[in-house]
């Protein structure tokens, strides 16, 4: 199907960047700030380059109010290369670390940090389907785990955590790829965060680490350069090259959000969003949502009929519509309709109409 003018993308990554910055990204495509260049074909060593990247970090530290004590780092490799980077860099003392499967990406991550040291699932949610979020409490820590490891929000199954647990002094490490500068989070009682680019930020290409000072430095010595976070924090993210087109897109998202009043805006927003599309499906007798209500995801909104064929039917008819993508992941099928940031509240209206009208032709 060809389309002429821009869909509703609701695919979980990479989605939807905000219009206004396609469109200055576009204008500034053959020279950037009169540079007669493009920000892929500049240095990442010109002064130029140098403010773009300085720019963005001042912008996000704002955006998420990054305690001084902290380095962001741009790095490549994608959220996967962090389940290594992780335990890698952190596994430095017991070389026990106390991980939450709540989603394939959490238990991804586990996996491969057992490479590493000694790993514990601690709790999981996989019992029901991770359909909801584990309570956990001090006790569910070994005291003297090195790190404690959680995914705040969960693409695939789509589910959140509504709380931060309480790890004491134990760092807490949380993926945040699929929700960053969707609501507003205290990133100090965090040791390290990080995110994929890809869903609420820029192009693939650039993952956000956000480490808190203390925690660097302790990678043992045959650590490959390029997974030691010393190397990017020393160097301010220009170690090597960049992934330079992508971080631009960042800092231009970033002055995005900032220029719209900032993260708890664009929470209020989501959380509109959110609602209205949960209290639509709770609401018909058609779909369902699996997630428990507490545990639901602002970004990733998962729901079936029950039926296989009919939410395969679902997805091919949205698309005809220009309501892109709204397929579950690979791994579970039914329907996902991955709402960031960029989506605006007629993409939301659009697919509910789409939905009503699905429902009256198939409930017999
Ligand atoms: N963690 C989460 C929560 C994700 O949603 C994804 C990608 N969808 C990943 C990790 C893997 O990210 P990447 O493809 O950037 O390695």
């Amino acid at each position: 199907m060809n389309f002429n003018e821009r869909v509703y993308n609701f695919s979980a990554g990479p989605s939807m960047l905000p219009l206004e910055v396609l469109e200055k990204v576009q204008a500034e495509l053959l020279n950037y700030d009169s540079s007669g260049m493009s920000v892929m074909e500049m240095s990442h060593r010109s002064k130029t380059y140098e403010r773009i990247i300085n720019d963005a970090e001042t912008n996000l530290r704002k955006l998420m109010n990054i305690p001084e004590n902290y380095k962001v780092l741009f790095l490549q490799g994608g959220a996967t290369l962090q389940f290594s980077m992780v335990p890698i860099n952190l596994l430095t003392g017991s070389k026990k670390a106390d991980y939450v499967v709540t989603g394939t990406w959490a238990e991804k991550a586990a996996q491969e940090a057992t490479k590493y040291g000694d790993i514990v699932v601690t709790a999981s949610s996989k019992d029901k389907m991770f359909t909801y979020i584990p309570k956990l409490s001090g006790n569910d820590f070994r005291p003297d785990a090195d790190y404690i490891y959680i995914t705040l929000n969960n693409t695939v199954y789509g589910s959140k955590y509504s709380y931060i647990p309480d790890t004491g002094n134990i760092p807490l490490v949380s993926d945040w790829s699929s929700g960053i500068l969707s609501e507003v989070i205290d990133v100090s009682r965090f040791g390290l965060l990080y995110a994929g680019a890809q869903k609420n930020i820029a192009p693939a290409g650039v993952t956000i680490v956000i480490i808190r000072d203390d925690l660097i430095g302790y990678a043992p010595a045959n650590t490959p350069v390029y997974m030691d976070y010393k190397t990017h924090a020393e160097n301010a993210s220009l170690y090597n090259t960049p992934p330079s087109f992508s971080i631009y897109v960042a800092g231009e998202v970033f002055k995005y959000l900032l220029s719209k009043g900032g993260v708890a805006v664009q929470e209020k927003l989501n959380r509109e969003k959110a609602a209205k599309l949960y209290d639509y499906i709770d609401s018909s007798k058609l779909y369902k949502a699996p997630v428990e209500k507490e545990s639901r995801s602002l970004m990733n909104v998962v729901f079936v009929t029950g039926d296989k064929e009919l939410d395969k039917r679902f997805v091919t008819e949205a698309r005809e519509e220009g309501l892109i993508d709204l397929g579950g992941h690979r791994s579970i099928g039914g329907m996902r309709a991955s709402i960031y940031n960029a989506m605006p509240m007629e993409g939301i209206d659009r697919l509910i109409n789409f939905m009503q009208k699905f429902e009256s032709i198939n409930l017999g």
